[in-house]
C-alpha cells in the first residue's frame, strides 16, 4: 500500500465515522461493532477494487427525481434515486452502487434494468443529458474476501480481490419505462391499501434465484423480523426436516438464525450491556 493509499483510507475511515454519526441522529437503529466493521470494509474494498471508477467519477450522489406519478388506483407518488456519473472522452456512464450480493445482481439483471430504465429516462428525457452506459456496482464482498479479512491473511485477500468483479453492466431500455413506473405504482397501491401478503410457502422452499444454491426461506426469511407471524414461513418451516409435529414446532420457535447471525446478535447484546453499541 502506498502512502497515498494510507492517507485516503484514513480519510475514508474519518468520513465513515462522520456519516455514521449523522445517521445515528436520524435513524436510532442499533449497529453492532461487527455490522459497522462489515459496512466499513465494503467501502474500503470498493476503493481498493474500483479505484479506477471512483477516481473518474465527475458527479457524485446525483439525485434523480421523477415526481407526481399516478398509481393504477390514483395515488400520487414519486420515484427517487441517487447515482454516480462518469463523463470521459465524450462518453457519459451512470453507476448505481448497491450493497447487494454480486451473484444475486448477475442473476436478476432484469430487476436492476427496470430501475436503471427509470434513472436513464430521468437523465435523458427530463434532464436532457447524454448517456452511453449504465452499471450496477455490487459492493457486498464474497465469502472468500470475508474469510481473508477475518484471518488477516493479506495474500489470500489480494488473491480474492483479484477474482472479484463487482461491476455489472446492465444496460437500459427506455421503451420499458412506463411498464416499470406502472409496476412501482402497483406496489404503492398495495402499501397504501395494507396488502402485505407474503409469497406462498412453495416460493420459500425454492432457490433464491435461478441457479442459486441458497433457498429463499433459509437465506431471507430466517433473518426476517416478522417470520414468527408469517403464515408462509410457518408452513415452510413446519414442512422442513423430520420428526413429529411437536418437535417441528419446537424447532421452528427456537430457530433464531445461523451461527454467524447468532454470534453477531450475541456480540451486539454484549456491547449494548456494556454501553458500547452505537446507534444508527
Ligand atoms: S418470513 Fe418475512 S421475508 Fe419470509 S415470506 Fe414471511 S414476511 Fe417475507
Amino acid at each position: 500500500m502506498t502512502i497515498d493509499d494510507t492517507v485516503i483510507e484514513e480519510f475514508i475511515r474519518d468520513m465513515f465515522e462522520e456519516n455514521l454519526e449523522t445517521l445515528m441522529f436520524e435513524g436510532g437503529q442499533p449497529l453492532t461493532r461487527d455490522s459497522k466493521e462489515a459496512a466499513l470494509n465494503q467501502v474500503l474494498l470498493y476503493w481498493r477494487k474500483l479505484r479506477e471508477v471512483a477516481t473518474r467519477v465527475t458527479e457524485t450522489e446525483v439525485k434523480l427525481n421523477l415526481p407526481r406519478q399516478q398509481s393504477p388506483n390514483g395515488k400520487i407518488f414519486g420515484i427517487e434515486g441517487v447515482v454516480d456519473i462518469v463523463r470521459e472522452e465524450g462518453e457519459t456512464l451512470m453507476y448505481d452502487i448497491k450493497s447487494h450480493d454480486l451473484e444475486y445482481v448477475r442473476a436478476n439483471t432484469d430487476l436492476y434494468r427496470e430501475q436503471l430504465n427509470v434513472y436513464a429516462y430521468i437523465w435523458q428525457e427530463l434532464r436532457r443529458q447524454g448517456l452511453d452506459g449504465t452499471y450496477i456496482i455490487a459492493t457486498a464482498y464474497p465469502d472468500e474476501i470475508g474469510e481473508a479479512l477475518f484471518n488477516g491473511d493479506e495474500a489470500a485477500l489480494e488473491y480474492a480481490l483479484s477474482q472479484w468483479d463487482p461491476l455489472v453492466e446492465i444496460g437500459y431500455d427506455l421503451q420499458q419505462v412506463q411498464t416499470t413506473i406502472k409496476a412501482f405504482g402497483a406496489v404503492v397501491d398495495a402499501i397504501e391499501e395494507g396488502r402485505f401478503s407474503p409469497p406462498a410457502a412453495d416460493r420459500l422452499a425454492s432457490p433464491l434465484y435461478e441457479g442459486s444454491r441458497s433457498v429463499f426461506g433459509r437465506r431471507i426469511c430466517r433473518l426476517c423480523d416478522v417470520r414468527f407471524s408469517c403464515s408462509s414461513y410457518r408452513e415452510y418451516a413446519l414442512a422442513q426436516g423430520r420428526g413429529t409435529t411437536e418437535s417441528k414446532f419446537s424447532r421452528y420457535f427456537n430457530d433464531y438464525g445461523d451461527d454467524l447471525f447468532l454470534e453477531v446478535r450475541r456480540n451486539g447484546a454484549l456491547e449494548a450491556i456494556r454501553g458500547e453499541v452505537e446507534l444508527l
